[in-house]
C-alpha cells in the first residue's frame, strides 16, 4: 500500500511508510529527522480476555515473562540493562484485548536494542528459575492493589455482568490461579498460551527516530520477520457484556477509602464504527456541562454534589458503558434519586431540541485546531500511540483518527440519545454507609446488588424538561482566530522585562514548535498563607473554594482549549493558564480579579472544608512508600506539612477564622511571572500593566520568601518508625541527602542514581523477590540534591528489606571497584544524553523554565553546569564518591512502617528527637 495514503497534518514534518512483512506482520515506520532517542512498541490482539477460565492472569503473566530471556540474548535483565545502559527505558503492559511492549533508547543504539526487542516475541525461553520468581511477582503486585478502591470496584462490576463475557475474568492474577498442579506446571501454561495466542497477523508494530525510511525497513523487516505467522487474525467478540436481567440494577459499594459517589451508567454498543463522528464524545460535551445552565450548575446550587464527569467507562470491541460520575455532598447522598432524575430532565431536554448544529461546529474548530497545530509528542508516545491506533483505525486514519469529526446524520444522534432510558440504566453507590451481603471474589470488596424499583424507572423515562436547564450557549472563547508570531520573534531565553522589587516578570516569544499557545506563570508570595499549619491548611480550602466559584463562569474556556490552575505554593498560591494565546489574557485578567474578593456562602464552605478533611484522613490508606515519602518532604520541608496534620488544623477551622484568614492575606504581597509562547512584546506589556495595576490595589508590597529546608548531617544511619495501622504491606524509604547544592554534587548524585538504579530493582525485586515496588530515585530537596531507596514488600518487615539495602550497598561498593573506564565512559553518556534531552513541546519547555525560575537559576544554564561537572568527572573520583556515600557512616534518613533491626549501629529515634537534630539548611 502507498504510504501517501496515511492522512497528515499540513504541520506534520514527519515522513511516514507502512509496510507489511513477509509474516503478515503490519509496521509503521516514522522518521523523525530532529530527534535523539529512536523508539519501538509493539501492540497484540491478545489480552486477559483471552486467559484460559482455569488460568487467570495467564495474558499478564506471560507479558512479565516475555522480558525475561529469548533464544537469541537468554541472559534475563540483559534487555533492560542495555536499554537504560544507553539512556532509554522499557514498559508493558496488559490490557483487555490488547497488550503492549515498548522502548526507547538512544538512536545509535536502536538497532542493536531493537534485535534484543524482537527476540523477545519469536524464540522466549521461560526459563523455570524465572517463571518462579514470576509467579511472585505477580502475587506482589496483585497483594499491592488489593486495598485499591479502583480494583476493588472493578471486581464489583465484573460480578454483576454476564458471566459469559470475558470481562467477568480476573485480569491480574495471582499466586492461587497461576500455581503449578498436577501434569499443568505454569511453565507449560505460559508456553503453550504464547504459541495459541501470539502471532504475526494479530500484532503491530511502529519504529520511529532519525534513521530515513530505508533505514528503518530495513532494521524491520531483519527484526521481524522471524515472528511466526501461524494463527489468523482474531474474530470480534459476540457474547453480551449484559444480559436483560443485569440491566436496571443499582451496585451498592462499601470503599476502602472513605468516598460519597453514585455512578449513572447507560449500556451501549461498540462506538468504534461511529468515530468518524465524534458523536459520543459531543454528548458527554452536553451532558457534562458546566456552565450557566448545566446539569452540575443545577445540581450544586441544590447541594446535591461537588463535581461531575461525563463520558468515561469501560469499552471494548462490543460494548461500552457511557458513565456520569458524581461526587456528592452528604445532602446528595441521601437525595441520589433526584439526581438521577434531573440527568434524565436534561437528557429529555437533548431528545426535545434540534441536533445543536453550532455548538458541534464548535466542537469540530477545537479539533480542527488542534490537528493543523498539531504537537509533537516524545518518540515513545508516538511509538505507543500509533501502535495501538494501528489495531483500531483503517490505515488512512492512524493520525487523523483522533482527529477526524464529521457531522454525524440526524438518525445516528437520535439512535445514540435513545441509548440513554432507563432500560439501559444501571446505578452504582460508593459510599461508606452503604447496606452490603455479600463480598467480592479476590478483593473482598463489601456490596450489595438490587434491582430498580420499576415504578421509579417508568417516571424517569417520562421526566419532563426542568427550567433551569439548558444547552450550553455559544463559547466565547471560540471568537477569533489564530495567529502565529512571525519565525524571527523567536528568543532563546526569558528576557528580565519588568524588575521591580516586588514584581518579576519574564517574557520568552517562542516560535519553535509553530504552535498558537502560550503559557503564563505567575506565583503570588503572601506570608500570611503558610506561617503556620492552620494557615496553609486555610489556603488549601482558599483555593478549592475558588476554584469551584471559576468552575461555572470559566468552564466555556476549559472547552475551549483554555486551561487555568490555582496551587497552593510554599509560599503563597501560583496561577497558572495555558492553550491557545488568543483570549488567554482576558481569562487570566478575569482570575486575577476574582482572586482577593469573592464572597463564599458558609454552606459551599463546610462542604468543601468537610470534602477537603475526608481527603486528607484518607491519606492515611495511601500506599506505605507514598506515605514515608510524604513523611519525608514533610520533615525536610515544614512548609510542607502531613496531610494528618491539615486535616486536624482544618477540622477545627470556623467560618469566622477563615474570614478573619482571607482578610489578613493580603497584607504582603510580591510577584513573579513567566509568559511564554505565541507572545507578543505587546502582550507581555499587557500583562505587566494588568500585574501592576492589581497588585496597586491590592495594597502593600512584599518580599520574596526563601524556603526553610532541613537535612540530616549526623554520622551513621538513622530510624522513624511509623506505624501503619491501615496496611499490611511494610516499607522502607532510605534517603541520602548530599552536602552541598553546588553543580558537582548533583552531577554526583544523578550519577550514582542513574548507575544504581537498574541494579537496585534487579537485586531486590528480579532476584530477591523482596517485593513489587522497588527502585531509586534522584530526590532533590528544593535545591539540595539526594537520593532515595525504597522498597514496599507484603511479606519481610522492614528490617530484612534494610539488610537487603545495606547489603546492596557493601556489594555494590566491592564490584563497582573493577567499573572500566568504557563502562563508566558509556554510563555517563546516558545520563548526558538525558541531560541535553531537548524539549518535545512548548509545554515542557514552559515548565522548565518556570522551575528554573524557581531555583534562582537567573542565567538559564544550571543543566549546562551540571552536564560539564559530568564530563570533566573521573572514573576514580566518582568511586570514591561512591565509597564515602554507600559507607556505613553515611548520615542515612530510614522512615519504616516497622522497627529497626536489632543492631547498635542504626539509631531508632522518635519524630520528636529527630526533628532536634536536624540542620537548617
Ligand atoms: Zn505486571
Amino acid at each position: 500500500m502507498a504510504s501517501t495514503s496515511i492522512l497528515q497534518s499540513p504541520n506534520d514534518p514527519r515522513q511516514f511508510e507502512y509496510l507489511k512483512l513477509s509474516n503478515g506482520l503490519a509496521v509503521l515506520l516514522v522518521h523523525q529527522a530532529d530527534s535523539e532517542k529512536s523508539a519501538a512498541a509493539l501492540t497484540v490482539n491478545v489480552g486477559h480476555f483471552d486467559d484460559p477460565a482455569d488460568r487467570e492472569g495467564l495474558a499478564h503473566f506471560l507479558e512479565h515473562m516475555l522480558f525475561l530471556g529469548s533464544r537469541a540474548y537468554p541472559q534475563a535483565g540483559e534487555l533492560q540493562h542495555f536499554i537504560s545502559e544507553h539512556g532509554g527505558s522499557h514498559n508493558a503492559w496488559t490490557g483487555t484485548e490488547h497488550s503492549q511492549f515498548y522502548f526507547d533508547i538512544e538512536q545509535q543504539h536502536f538497532a542493536a536494542g531493537l534485535s534484543r526487542f524482537a527476540a523477545m516475541f519469536s524464540e522466549p525461553l521461560f526459563s523455570s528459575d524465572y517463571v518462579e520468581k514470576e509467579r511472585q511477582a505477580i502475587e506482589a503486585e496483585f497483594s499491592l492493589k488489593l486495598k485499591d478502591d479502583s480494583r476493588r470496584i472493578y471486581q464489583v462490576h465484573k460480578e454483576s455482568i454476564n458471566p459469559a463475557h470475558p470481562f467477568a475474568k480476573f485480569s491480574v492474577g495471582n499466586a492461587q490461579t497461576l500455581a503449578d498442579r498436577p501434569g499443568d506446571s505454569l511453565q507449560q501454561a505460559v508456553s503453550q498460551f504464547f504459541h495459541q495466542q501470539y502471532s504475526a497477523q494479530r500484532m503491530s508494530v511502529c519504529l520511529i527516530g532519525p534513521q530515513s525510511l530505508a533505514e528503518l525497513r530495513t532494521l524491520a523487516i531483519q527484526s521481524f520477520s522471524q515472528i511466526s505467522d501461524h494463527l489468523p487474525a482474531k474474530a470480534p467478540l459476540q457474547v453480551p457484556l449484559y444480559l436483560e436481567q443485569q440491566q436496571q440494577l443499582q451496585l451498592n459499594i462499601k470503599p476502602h477509602k472513605s468516598s460519597n459517589r453514585l455512578v449513572i451508567s447507560f449500556a451501549l454498543p461498540d462506538i468504534q464504527p461511529w468515530y468518524r463522528y465524534k458523536v459520543v464524545s459531543f454528548v458527554a460535551h452536553l451532558l457534562g456541562d458546566e456552565g450557566p445552565g448545566s446539569l452540575l450548575a443545577l445540581l450544586k446550587q441544590q447541594g446535591l454534589v461537588n463535581q461531575l464527569s461525563a463520558g468515561g467507562g469501560i469499552d471494548g470491541s462490543n460494548y461500552k458503558d457511557f458513565t456520569l460520575a458524581f461526587e456528592l455532598t452528604v445532602a446528595g447522598r441521601q437525595q441520589y434519586r433526584q439526581i438521577v432524575q434531573a440527568l434524565f430532565a436534561k437528557v429529555r431536554l437533548l431528545k426535545d431540541s434540534p441536533f445543536p448544529a453550532n455548538l458541534f461546529a464548535e466542537r469540530q474548530k477545537l479539533l480542527n485546531w488542534a490537528y493543523r497545530f498539531y504537537e509533537p509528542a516524545t518518540v515513545l508516545q508516538t511509538a505507543t500511540d500509533l501502535a495501538l491506533n494501528m489495531q483500531h483505525y483503517p490505515l488512512q486514519d492512524v493520525l487523523f483518527g483522533d482527529y477526524r469529526m464529521e457531522v454525524p446524520p440526524e438518525a445516528l444522534y437520535r439512535q445514540l440519545l435513545d441509548y440513554f432510558c432507563s432500560r439501559n440504566l444501571r446505578l452504582m453507590l460508593v459510599a461508606d454507609d452503604v447496606t452490603t451481603d455479600r463480598e467480592a471474589r479476590w478483593y473482598h470488596t463489601p456490596y450489595q446488588l438490587q434491582p430498580l424499583d420499576p415504578n421509579w424507572l417508568t417516571t424517569l423515562d417520562t421526566q419532563s424538561p426542568l427550567p433551569e436547564l439548558s444547552l450550553p450557549l455559544p463559547n466565547p472563547y471560540l471568537q477569533s482566530e489564530l495567529k502565529l508570531l512571525d519565525k524571527a520573534a523567536h528568543m532563546t531565553s526569558p528576557q528580565h522585562f519588568c524588575n521591580q522589587p516586588a514584581l518579576q516578570l519574564w517574557y520568552k516569544a517562542d516560535t519553535d514548535f509553530a504552535s498558537p499557545k502560550g503559557h503564563i506563570y505567575l506565583q503570588i508570595t503572601l506570608p500570611q498563607s503558610c506561617a503556620t499549619i492552620r494557615q496553609q491548611a486555610a489556603s488549601r480550602l482558599w483555593v478549592e473554594l475558588l476554584l469551584d466559584r471559576f468552575n461555572q463562569q470559566l468552564y466555556a474556556a476549559t472547552t475551549a482549549g483554555l486551561n487555568y490552575f490555582l496551587h497552593v505554593h510554599r509560599q503563597g498560591i501560583s496561577l497558572q493558564t495555558n492553550g491557545l494565546t488568543a483570549n488567554q489574557l482576558a481569562l487570566f485578567a478575569d482570575l486575577l480579579r476574582q482572586l482577593p474578593d469573592p464572597v463564599f456562602c458558609p454552606q459551599r464552605f463546610a462542604e468543601l472544608k468537610q470534602q477537603l478533611c475526608r481527603h486528607w484522613q484518607n491519606s492515611s490508606k495511601n500506599k506505605p512508600v507514598a506515605r514515608l515519602f510524604s513523611q519525608l518532604s514533610a520533615l525536610l520541608q515544614p512548609q510542607n506539612p502531613e496531610p494528618e496534620e491539615l486535616a486536624q488544623a482544618l477540622a477545627k477551622l470556623s467560618f469566622a477564622d477563615f474570614s478573619l484568614f482571607r482578610q489578613q492575606l493580603w497584607q504582603q504581597l510580591h510577584l513573579e511571572a513567566l509568559l511564554l509562547g505565541n507572545w507578543s512584546p505587546a502582550d507581555a506589556q499587557q500583562l505587566q500593566t494588568l500585574l501592576t495595576d492589581w497588585q496597586g490595589a491590592q495594597g502593600a508590597a512584599g518580599q520574596a520568601l526563601s524556603a526553610v529546608q532541613y537535612r540530616y548531617a549526623q554520622p551513621g544511619p538513622v530510624w522513624l518508625c511509623s506505624a501503619n495501622p491501615h496496611q499490611a504491606d511494610h516499607a522502607l524509604v532510605a534517603y541520602l541527602a548530599a552536602t552541598d547544592k553546588s553543580p558537582a554534587q548533583m552531577a554526583r548524585f544523578m550519577l550514582a542514581n542513574h548507575l544504581l538504579a537498574p541494579r537496585y530493582f534487579h537485586q531486590l525485586r528480579t532476584e530477591q523477590q523482596l517485593g513489587y515496588l522497588v527502585g531509586t530515585g534522584y530526590v532533590p530537596v528544593n535545591t539540595l540534591p539526594g537520593m532515595a531507596f525504597y522498597v514496599q514488600s507484603p511479606a519481610y518487615p522492614a528490617a530484612a528489606l534494610y539488610q537487603a539495602t545495606v547489603q546492596f550497598f557493601q556489594q555494590c561498593v566491592s564490584e563497582l571497584s573493577l567499573l572500566d573506564n568504557d563502562e563508566f565512559q558509556s554510563l555517563k553518556q546516558g545520563l548526558a544524553a538525558q541531560l541535553c534531552e531537548r524539549d518535545t513541546s512548548l509545554s515542557a519547555r514552559a515548565k522548565r523554565f518556570w522551575l528554573a525560575l524557581g531555583q534562582a537559576d537567573y542565567q538559564f544554564d544550571l543543566n549546562q553546569q551540571i552536564l560539564s561537572c559530568l564530563n570533566a568527572l573521573t572514573a576514580s573520583d566518582f568511586l570514591a564518591f561512591l565509597q564515602q556515600l554507600l559507607a556505613k557512616d553515611y548520615p542515612v534518613l530510614i522512615l519504616a512502617t516497622d522497627s529497626a533491626p536489632e543492631n547498635n549501629y542504626v539509631q531508632s529515634l522518635h519524630k520528636a528527637e529527630l526533628l532536634k537534630i536536624l540542620q537548617r539548611q
